[in-house]
């Protein structure tokens, strides 16, 4: 007997159909005599609904009332499963986030889950029943509902499951698990069997959007095994989130992400002083713009160049920042580019094998393909280049490290 956590995503509890689907897993897993606890969102685009609502009355909604609004939505999904359980014979039980006291910070919109009670679901599973969570939402230390930000229904999942120690923690999803990289780039993309947290970290925070990027955090800091799966295939294994230590030999290369929401803004022949760096860099965090990456290089004639990359939505902002900074530091020019993407090789066996990077620069030089930047950390080459290339150059590096499929 095993204690699985299940979450179950918008699109697999859309309709009362989807709701019918996900008990009939439910059920499979009770006969198979696993205890089940079971998180799930809001109906598919009822959030942005909500949202809309609230737009409706207010520019500017309250976001303890915003939490109150938006916290709505879980508890329709989980009193229709807890009842279509019901109605079949199988016990269950829904708590919203307040009931099950998931004990928040008082962080509205975007609340942290501080402690988790789990004596209510423990003697409902020593009972027999299935546990049906809302996800998503909390409880402060004040008794205010908060939500956890977009997304936070995977968190919820991961948490319910380091609380009670469960022994796999399932998100299913409209995917059937995580890929070498996006399948509509590149159609022999492959879904990994395992991947490691830190791997999959560096994914999500470069753009593959399967899950929340905390919920991850979550796990790794809890050694809980993650899994995500489709909801609408049967049978599939998806794609297991687990500690670098329990994986097995590790492929030299996981994935490639790449991120279109790029721009990159240079400054060019600043005076190079100590300081001239947070003189830069500062007024941007001030302007509450977040950098990606950054490259300064010292000319011969005492001045230096620097660019950085930001989010593109900013890059207008950015620039502004950038160009009053020129003038207060005598800088020669300042120039910008919002056509640019990044694209990066993530994989754990990095740390063991050299020349990954020399192999992904001559592959891309292959195709003539120019770097405009380049950053590394222990298990990611990332690099800057013109957003022409996106396809090309993601399209080369999966044949260049022999990510495709085995067919
Ligand atoms: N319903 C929330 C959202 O749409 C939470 C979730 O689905 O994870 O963001
Ligand atoms: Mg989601």
């Amino acid at each position: 007997m095993a204690l699985i956590v299940q979450k179950y995503g918008g699109t697999s509890v859309g309709s009362v159909e989807r709701i019918q689907a996900v008990a009939d897993r439910v059920i499979k897993g009770r006969d198979a005599g696993d205890q089940m606890i079971i998180v799930l969102s809001a109906m598919s685009g009822e959030t942005n609904r909500l949202l809309e609502l609230a737009a409706g009355v207010s520019d500017r909604p309250t976001p303890r009332e915003l939490d109150v609004l938006l916290s709505t939505g879980e508890q329709v999904t989980i009193a229709l499963l807890s009842m279509c359980l019901e109605a079949r014979g199988y016990p269950a039980r829904s708590y919203t986030g307040s009931q099950v006291r998931i004990l928040t910070d008082s962080t509205h919109n975007k609340a942290r889950i501080m402690d988790i009670s789990d004596a209510k679901v423990r003697a409902d599973l020593d009972a027999g029943r299935v546990v049906v969570v809302a996800g998503f939402q909390g409880i402060d230390e004040h008794g205010n509902v908060t939500t956890l930000g977009r997304g936070g229904s995977d968190t919820t999942a991961v948490a319910m499951a380091a609380a009670l120690k469960a022994d796999e923690c399932q998100i299913y999803t409209d995917v059937d698990g995580v890929y070498t990289t996006d399948p509509r780039v590149v159609p022999e993309a492959r879904r990994l069997d395992r991947i490691t947290y830190e791997e999959m970290l560096e994914m999500a925070s470069l753009g593959s959007k399967v899950l929340q990027i905390r919920s991850v955090e979550f796990a790794s800091k809890y050694n809980v095994p993650l899994r995500v799966l489709s909801s609408f295939d049967e049978g599939g294994q998806g794609t297991l989130i687990t500690s670098e230590e329990t994986s097995m030999e590790q492929p030299v290369i996981s994935g490639i992400a790449f991120n279109r929401d790029e721009a990159k803004l240079t400054i060019l022949g600043v005076p190079d002083h100590p300081g001239v760096a947070s003189k830069i860099l500062g007024p941007i965090a001030d302007a509450n713009i977040e950098v990606d990456m950054i490259v300064q290089n010292v000319a011969a004639d005492d001045t230096t160049d620097f660019t950085f990359t930001v989010h593109r939505n900013e890059f207008a902002r950015g620039m502004e920042v950038l160009k009053q900074v020129a003038r207060e530091l005598s800088a020669r020019e300042v120039k910008g580019d919002d056509k640019i993407i990044k694209i990066s090789l993530v994989g754990v066996g990095m740390r063991s094998h050299a020349g990954i990077a020399s192999k992904m620069f001559s592959t891309l030089a292959a195709e003539n393909i120019n770097i405009q930047m380049i950053s590394t950390s222990e298990i990611k080459v990332s690099v800057v280049v013109d957003e022409k290339y996106l396809e090309l150059g993601v399209r080369a590096l999966h044949q260049a490290f022999d990510l495709k499929e085995d067919l």
